[in-house]
């Protein structure tokens, strides 16, 4: 049609024409939609005409947002929603749209979030495509689907929160609530590439509990449980926060001192000695514990931990609650 040659009020009409065939068919779009298919009252059409910026959809994704589509800015834009992009999805969202528009991508499809009218965010899966160009190629109109996948989106963050839990809980020792062995292990192996790496030292204390065994045999297990718990914490409160200790064993305890060269290590491994001597328990006994320390030399894990446990029977050999260096 050429509209070059019309007058203003011929053009009113086409315009008010085009403006009834436009919410014709809005109103199909919107009864296909409520035909009852599985995604009804959750899936939005959106029809985006890219020179004059207008976009049409149905109200769903208004309406998830908050709005009634008597509040929304008639005509409504592409900015609408984008203005109201969560600020971590914007780049991704306008990347992933003109990816598809000018660099050949063959759809947009994106999750973000869009800024309801309560202030609150909710999560949308949109997917769209060029559905016509002009004659030069560039696009005219873009058309997609959107879905509210806010709850989704909610399941998955709980279900995230609970693996990180549940393994935490598989680094953790029951009863002592420090890290397990397997924890303290793997650290300690990614320790040693990183002294490989920056040329740091590494130094480790094999800790084990003097006379234990009387401890369970006189008080019972249950103390002596509360013995290996307070053991624990003595060590932990004395490390750095890039250091780690873990339980290697029954009464023994594995302490990693990152970046540290063992007359250091030594220095804290006497003053956890001496805490461990100093700490009266209700009952009125009182615990000593033995120590050996070696610093890594670029061997293998085991030789290194073998250093550090050999050490430790060196201190238990010379009389007890000791720490010797190797
Ligand atoms: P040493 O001074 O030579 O280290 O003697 P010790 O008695 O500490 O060492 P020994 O290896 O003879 O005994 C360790 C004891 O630790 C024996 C075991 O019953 C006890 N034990 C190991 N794990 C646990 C635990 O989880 N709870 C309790 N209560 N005792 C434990
Ligand atoms: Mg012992
Ligand atoms: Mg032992």
């Amino acid at each position: 049609m050429d509209y070059t040659s019309m007058s203003k009020e011929e053009l009113i009409e086409v315009a008010s024409e085009l403006k009834i065939l436009n919410e014709q068919l809005l109103s199909e779009q919107r009864q296909s939609t409520d035909l009852n298919y599985a995604w009804t009252g959750n899936l939005g059409h959106w029809y985006w005409h890219v020179p004059s910026n207008k976009v049409i959809c149905n109200p769903h994704k208004v309406q998830a947002l908050g709005f009634e589509m008597s509040e929304i800015p008639n005509p409504l834009t592409y900015q609408f929603f984008t203005d109201r992009l969560h600020p971590d999805d914007h780049e991704a969202t306008m990347t992933a749209m003109l990816n598809h528009m000018y660099h050949g991508a063959k759809v947009y499809e994106v999750e973000y979030r869009v800024r309801c009218k309560d202030e609150s965010y909710r999560w949308f899966y949109d997917r769209g495509s060029i559905t016509k160009r002009d004659k030069s190629g560039r696009p005219l109109f873009v058309a997609g689907i959107v879905f509210d996948i806010t709850d989704r989106k909610e399941k998955l963050k709980q279900l995230e929160q609970d693996n990180r839990v549940l393994l935490e809980k598989t680094r953790k020792d029951e009863v002592t609530g420090i890290f397990n062995h397997r924890a303290v292990v793997e650290f300690l192996n990614d320790q040693t590439a990183v002294s490989i790496q920056t040329k740091q030292p590494l130094s480790i204390a094999m800790v084990d509990i003097d006379d234990f065994k009387k401890v369970n045999d006189q008080y019972g297990h249950v103390v002596g449980d509360e013995v290996l718990r307070q053991t624990a914490q003595i060590i932990a409160d004395s490390v750095r926060e890039t250091d780690m200790v873990g339980r290697y064993g029954g009464e023994e305890y594995l302490v990693v001192f990152s970046q540290t060269k063992k007359s250091d290590a030594e220095k804290v491994m006497r003053r956890i000695l001496s805490k461990v001597r100093d700490f009266q328990y209700e009952q009125g006994f009182r615990v000593t514990a033995s120590a050996g320390i070696s610093q890594y030399q670029n061997e293998m894990l085991s030789e290194f931990i073998a250093r550090a446990d050999n050490c430790m029977y060196e201190a238990k050999k010379a009389g007890k609650d000791r720490v010797i260096t190797g």
